[in-house]
């Protein structure tokens, strides 16, 4: 019956069934993924009960925001679940880069300097930063910057970084995620390392971490092991796929004042920013988060066993540990990168009827092809692709609100590069 309705949805029996031989060696990868969930699912439960969330922290609340129950009590969940002391949860900080610029300006003054010990971070950030000129960047404010690259092996240069920590140095920031890069997604424990060794030497410095696409991967998060704040989109892993907007930043109490001074007014801070109706879905989407996030990471490693017994080369590749929800796999070929984007929008529960095709974006040098049938506009913890058209035709591929959605996408984008002539269903008949 199951394979029946996959038929009905396109997919032939070779690639259902190669997707059955797969999921069936992957069971004790998902169990571990399982056991996970059910840590963090207990982990956020328990902070809802500890900080009395009940139904009024629901309500409407509009203009200024005083005394908004649900706004911070929130707050109070995310700084209990993430074990720092407070916690700023807003719909007023528009996405993970807003989360991020927010941290930095508001912790920063003139004459400081900010340091990256693992490399370039992410593309939007360089505009944040200066390292690319922009209206308002920290280099405008006279704000320094200096990065240490990475070592070959994708890890840290623990001299260099030594060398490069100075009187100014103010605040460290640290990428858990690779991002679109091609180095390793750091596991919360090797953050902790790089953490302590530059506490060591400098106790004064703020470690910040970027935490997008990491949270609830682990069942411990970068704030449990030294980070002051650790920031994150809820269009990605801790809005559940719920949340319609919105990012924080969990950390040091004082560090979390600075913020909110700064994303609202110096004298106002936390006590205004009115919440607009959108605390159920912020709430339910955290208690979702953790079996969302599970869901992605069954997705990201089935994908990563499926294409790599196809040969083509998949990062991760299929058993290494997983540190975040992204899946890179290079299809080396332009119509490769196009048949695979078109299957997952094709496998969506929105928009699947359109076809998306490669296009210029704003901030690339090639046209870029991205698939996302989203309730929400943008979101990536919901099951989406996108693709630079240039060497070496590397698909990105992320999120899935359901494991059985995520499966449905990849067996569609493979359907689909068949379907194309990009893999030939022989290479599929040799596997079964
Ligand atoms: C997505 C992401 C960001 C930026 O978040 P947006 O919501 O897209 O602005 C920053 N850092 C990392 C590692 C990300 O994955």
């Amino acid at each position: 019956m199951i394979q029946e309705i996959y038929e009905q949805m396109g997919i032939s029996r070779q690639v259902w069934d190669l997707g059955q031989r797969t999921e069936n060696k992957l069971k004790d990868r998902f169990q571990e993924f399982d056991r996970t969930a059910e840590y963090n699912q207990l982990k956020v439960i328990h902070a809802m009960q500890e900080n009395r969330v009940s139904e009024a922290c629901f309500n409407y609340v509009s203009g200024y925001g005083y005394n908004d129950l649900g706004r911070d009590t929130l707050e109070a969940v995310y700084a209990s679940a993430f074990h720092t002391e407070a916690a700023l949860v807003r719909p007023q900080i528009t996405c993970g880069t807003h989360a991020l610029a927010l941290a930095l300006a508001a912790n920063l003054r003139p004459g400081d300097e900010l340091l990256s010990p693992v490399g370039k971070p992410y593309d939007t950030l360089e505009e944040v930063i200066g390292i690319r000129p922009s209206n308002g960047s920290l280099a405008e404010y006279g704000i320094s910057y200096r990065q240490v690259d990475l070592l070959e092996d994708g890890y840290f240069d623990y001299p260099a970084i030594e060398a490069a920590l100075n009187e100014k140095t103010k605040l460290v920031t640290i990428q858990r995620s690779k991002g679109y890069q091609t180095r390793p997604s750091y596991s919360v424990k090797k953050i902790g390392e790089l953490i302590a060794f530059i506490k060591e030497r400098r106790p004064d410095v703020i470690c910040m971490v970027d935490n997008c696409y990491g949270e609830f991967v682990e069942t411990i998060e970068p704030s449990d092991v030294g980070a002051d704040m650790i920031v994150g989109s809820l269009i990605k892993n801790p809005g559940g796929g719920l949340a319609p907007i919105g990012g924080y930043i969990a950390g040091r109490a004082d560090l979390i004042e600075n913020c909110a001074y700064r994303l609202t007014s110096p004298g106002l801070g936390k006590e205004v920013g009115a919440s607009l109706g959108v605390m159920q879905s912020f709430y339910q989407g955290f208690f979702l988060a953790p079996t969302v996030v599970c869901g992605a990471l069954k997705g990201a490693v089935f994908a990563a066993n499926i294409y790599e017994q196809l040969g083509f080369s998949v990062v991760p590749n299929g058993s290494e540990s997983r540190h975040d929800i992204i899946q890179a796999v290079t299809l080396g070929s332009p119509e490769g990168v196009i048949a695979f984007c078109q299957g997952i929008q094709a496998a969506a529960p929105v928009d699947s009827y359109v076809n998306p095709e490669p296009w210029a974006m704003p901030g690339y040098d090639s046209d870029v092809i991205m698939a996302a049938g989203a309730f929400v506009q943008g979101s990536s913890i919901e099951l989406s692709a996108d693709g630079p058209i240039k060497p070496p035709y590397a698909v990105y591929f992320q999120g899935g609100l359901t494991w059985y959605h995520a499966k449905l996408g990849i067996l569609k984008s493979l359907q689909n590069m068949i379907d194309a002539g990009v893999i030939d269903i022989k290479d599929i008949e040799k596997l079964l």
